[in-house]
Formats: structure tokens, sequence, C-alpha cells
């Protein structure tokens, strides 16, 4: 048993949390993730999913995960390379090769794995890894689990990395294509160009970016019209429009055959269950083919940010799925979403170390399975509050305190 005094000093850290408005609690969602859930016995319509394009829920994946089920069981019962392999990932990683143009992909158990694995497999102790300020917590814990120098560039600056890079080397740059905060765009093109001219990898994680934009729901890289050449390491995941669960890296023969034999987070785990990767063949055909689901999601989109723009509701600048409302304190976007709930509506409130301090925020996420009946009923619980940020704390602050985001 632990010592009394170690406990004791768990119970004073939990105690600061509180104080701080900080602490973390978990609900129990009562139905599927959809607009109108049940949580905690209360029902609410929820804008905080990531299931982007409805599909988590859609009657054709949950049949094939059924199926997928009755043929294969349920667990893989092996790593990849042990027997965990069956031919339902391998038609899956063929099926993803194709979505995103490249030789080959690589399905992973989660995206957090997927960036341990590619970071960690291609950079050491001798090497320089570049990151955005706001990238998601797996790429910044990658760089430190791959114990090379981990440098970050200020938000989306891509001039501010030229200058950076001006004086220093860099063996991979890595960012978010959408910021999983933010909803903005890393910009790309010139990410591409920097990586290139300091013969660095570029990896970018589009774990919000597929499904939703490009056509087809390629993705931030058929946005911007980059292919493989320009954005060498890909890294996608499943479980946000896609609406299963697990990842992918997708990249040439010698990057993936690499990774096979050298990522530690691809070895030494169980495969993923093959129900869900037919459950993931059908919904990646599903989001290919279904165009109007992205057609409505921006449909809803704009809906949202031009009633937000009447009401004087300072949403942050996004084009996807991702509206952010910045209330600054924590305390204050904690009250902001109670308030929500009172009128039925659920969107999370999130706060340090997952945004900057300073810029706690209501994350508003849209699907294509919400109306636009229920985008009007969202504005106008937001028309009904006390909506003043709290001031923005100093700026010095807010960089210091993603370095350590776990969401
Ligand atoms: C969700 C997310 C991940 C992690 O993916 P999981 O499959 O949930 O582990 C990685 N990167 C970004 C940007 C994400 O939003």
């Amino acid at each position: 048993m632990p010592a009394k005094p170690r406990i004791a000093e768990l119970e004073a850290a939990l105690a600061r949390l509180r104080r701080r408005h900080a602490e973390r609690r978990r609900r129990v969602l009562e139905t599927p993730q959809q607009p109108c859930v049940r949580l905690d016995g209360r029902a609410l319509l929820s804008f905080c999913s990531n299931d982007y394009l409805g599909l988590a829920n859609h009657p054709e994946v949950v049949a094939a995960l059924r199926d997928g089920a009755t043929r294969w069981g349920v667990g893989s019962g092996a790593a990849h390379l042990v027997t965990g392999h069956s031919a339902a990932h391998a038609a899956l990683e063929e099926e993803l090769a194709g979505f995103t143009g490249r030789d080959r992909a690589l399905l992973f158990s989660t995206g957090y794995m997927a960036n341990l694995g590619v970071i960690a497999t291609l950079c050491g102790r001798d090497d320089t890894i570049w990151q955005d300020r706001l990238n998601h917590a797996s790429l910044l814990d990658a760089a430190v689990l791959a114990r090379g120098r981990l440098r970050r560039y200020p938000h989306a600056d891509a001039g501010a990395l030229a200058r950076q890079l001006a004086d220093q080397t860099a063996t991979l740059i890595a960012t978010d294509g959408v910021f999983s905060m933010d909803g903005d765009l890393a910009p790309l093109p010139e990410l591409a160009a920097l990586a290139e001219r300091a013969g660095a990898w570029l990896l970018v994680d589009d774990a919000h970016g597929l499904g939703v934009l490009g056509e087809e729901g390629r993705g931030t890289l058929a946005h911007y019209g980059l292919d493989a050449e320009r954005v060498p390491l890909l890294m996608g995941t499943l479980g946000k429009a896609f609406g299963t669960c697990g990842a992918f890296v997708a990249g040439s023969e010698t990057l993936i055959e690499t990774l096979i034999q050298r990522a530690r987070s691809y070895i030494y785990t169980t495969a993923m269950p093959p129900a869900l990767a037919e459950a993931t063949r059908v919904s990646l055909a599903i989001a290919r083919r279904e165009g109007w689901r992205r057609t409505h999601l921006q449909i809803l989109i704009k809906r949202l940010r031009s009633g937000a723009n009447q009401l004087g509701l300072p949403l942050s600048d996004s084009p996807t799925a991702i509206q952010p409302l910045i209330a600054g304190s924590s305390e204050q976007a904690l009250r902001w979403a109670a308030e929500l709930e009172t009128r039925g509506i659920l969107v999370t409130a999130i706060r340090p170390p997952t945004v900057p301090a300073g810029k706690a925020r209501l994350r508003i996420c849209l699907s294509a399975a919400h109306t636009e009946a229920m985008v009007d009923r969202l504005l106008e619980a937001l028309s009904e509050l006390p909506l003043e940020p709290s001031p923005p704390a100093p700026s010095s602050t807010t960089d210091s305190a993603a370095m350590a985001a776990h969401p």
C-alpha cells in the first residue's frame, strides 16, 4: 500500500485543481453518439462530438460491425506481426491508401499511438522536431518519447518558422492539418516549402480534416491541392469523421515498411478488432460517396457563423466543423456551458492545459447529423447568455501552458 504522505500529496493536488476550476469530470452518456443525447439522465441537444459526418451511429456502419463480428469474432487475438492481421485489416489499409493517394497505409489502434509511432521511429536524440504551438498533445508527447529536441513555432506562423530555421536544423516538422481546438487550418503549402528547403519530413495530422474537407473528404491536403510528394507523412484518425475508432499513417512503401519493422506503438499492441476494420470500410465508402454530408455541414457552419455574427458573438475564425467561442477564464467557460445546459444544450467547456491559459472556450462542434433547426436552437440559447468574455490573460502565459496539453 502506498505511503500515507504520498496519498496526501495527491489529495492536495486534486484540491488545487478543483480550486482552479481545472478539475475534469466524466459524464455518463446513455445514448449513442448523435445530436439528441441523454447524459446523466438529462435529454440534451449536443454540439460536442467529433462525429462530423454523422456516421458513428449510421445503420450501415452498425450492421457492418455486427456482420464483422459474426464473421471474425470479437478480438483480433494478437498483434499485427503475430497473427492479428486479418484480411479485413488488409482491405481497409488498401482502401485508405487509395483514398489518400499514397503507396500504402498502416493501421494503428489509435491516433495517439500513430503519432508516437511515426515520430519516435523517424526521430531520435540527435534530431530536431519542429511543432506548431497548438499541436495536439499526442504530437508533443511523441517528441518527448523520441527524446529529440522539441522546438515550437508560433501558431500557424510559417514566416516565424522560416526565421527560426534560418540558423537551425530540422529533421521533422509536424502540424495538425485542422487544429483540434480552434478549427483553423495550418498553412500547409508554406510549411511544405519550408520542409523541402530544410530537407525535413513534413508530418500532417489530419484528424479533423479527413472526411470534412476536400473532394470526397480527402482532407486538408486535398483542400490545398498538396500531393504525397509535398507532404510525405499523413496521419489520419478513424474515430472522428469516419465515426469508428483507430487511425492510420499513409505514405511511401519505404516509410510504411520502416514503421512495420520499427514503430513500437505498432508492434507491441493488439491489432484493432477486424469487425471494426469492416465497419470502417463501410463508413469510409459512405464518407466518400455521400458528398451531401459535407455540403450540409458547410450550410450549418455558415448558418451558425452568420447567426453568431448577428448576435455579436465572437466566434473564432474557423471554416470547419469546430467553432470555438472563447470565454477567457476556465470559470467563465464553465459558467457558459452550465447556462446552456439549463436551456437543454450541451457544449463542453475546454480549459487549460488543453488550450492555452486565458483561452478557455466553448468548443461548438457541428455534424452533418444536425439540422438547421438545431443550429437555430443553439443560437437562441446563445443569445440568452450574458456573453462578456473575461479579460484575456497576459500572452506570456498562453504559450507555456499548451506544452503540457492533455485533452
Ligand atoms: C483526436 C486526435 C488525435 C488522437 O486520435 P485518437 O484516435 O483519438 O487517439 C490525434 N491528433 C489529433 C489532432 C486529434 O484531434
